[in-house]
């Protein structure tokens, strides 16, 4: 299917692997010129030379935390004010218990889960609303619409990523701009291992016993791709997603058992 961007510019941020990776194939696929993120040159260097190599669009990259101000200019920079698509990223917070955190880990939490993709947003919406088109995707979490006890900070900043899209989507969608978040399950990422290490340690089993068990609680009884959640990425992006406006699409193999 042609999605109908191509040629056009995305920023995908914290994308030299697992779930924002995803999403920079598949907008790649659709003939997107990127601008790629991440702190590890190495990673960021090695996913530029696959999106060149395979799909033959544009690829920038820009070596950065995107949480801190000075990464979230250096990589708006780059745009040059000509920017169709933003998907917003970052890594999560760590498991632990209500108990430990403290005011410091919420802030950080804050910072890099909900303040950062709203710096981001405001930053591009203002050249997108006089364009008259843009495409805005969030990658937040399953544990918006189910919390997640051991990440109670992830929850905590998610859900307010959350309220601040609902609001703004509505105020800009009559001008041809969408807000959406994309919110994953369980998807095979380096993430997920390293929850499934804390599952294992905290349970007193193996990883793989741990990996078992979350397998068996997931209807389709795997973990989700990224493949499948980057292929769901270019959708909301694409010309055919422009009545989809604030919507939370859980893509989670259907983990979570309600009707709506
Ligand atoms: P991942 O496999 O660990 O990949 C994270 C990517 O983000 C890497 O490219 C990493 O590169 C980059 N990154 C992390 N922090 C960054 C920062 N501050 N600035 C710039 N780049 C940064 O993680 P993932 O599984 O794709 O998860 C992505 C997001 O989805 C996370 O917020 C995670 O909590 C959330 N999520 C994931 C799942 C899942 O099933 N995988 C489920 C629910 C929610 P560098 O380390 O080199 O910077």
């Amino acid at each position: 299917m042609d999605l109908g961007i191509k040629g056009k510019k995305a920023i995908v941020c914290a994308s030299s692997k697992g779930l924002g990776l995803g999403c920079a194939i598949s907008l790649a696929e659709a003939g997107v010129d990127l601008i790629i993120n991440s702190r590890d040159p190495k990673n960021l260097d090695a996913a530029a030379k696959l999106l060149r190599s395979k799909y033959q669009v544009q690829v920038e990259t820009v070596v950065a935390d995107i949480t801190t101000e000075e990464g979230q200019e250096a990589v708006l920079a780059k745009a040059e004010s000509n920017l169709d698509i933003l998907v917003t990223n970052a890594g999560g917070p760590p498991p632990g218990q209500w108990s430990d955190w403290t005011r410091a880990d919420f802030i950080s939490a804050l910072d890099a889960n909900m303040l950062t993709p709203i710096a981001l947003i405001k930053a591009v919406l203002p050249g997108m609303i006089d364009k008259g088109w843009g495409r805005i995707v969030n990658i937040t979490s399953q544990s918006v619409k189910a919390p997640i006890p051991v990440l109670g900070l992830s929850n905590s900043a998610r859900a307010g990523l959350t309220g601040y899209v609902a609001g703004t989507s509505r105020q800009v969608a009559e001008f041809g701009v969408t807000i959406n978040n994309l919110q994953p399950g369980v998807h095979d990422t380096d993430r997920i291992k390293s929850l499934d290490a804390h599952i294992a340690k905290e349970a007193g089993i193996t990883v793989s016993a741990a990996k078992q068990e979350r397998r068996n609680a997931i209807p389709v009884k795997r973990y989700g791709t990224t493949e499948e959640f980057g292929a769901a990425c270019a959708f909301l992006c694409s010309q055919y997603a422009g009545f989809i406006v604030g919507q939370n699409i859980l893509l989670d193999g259907g983990a979570i058992n309600s009707t709506m």
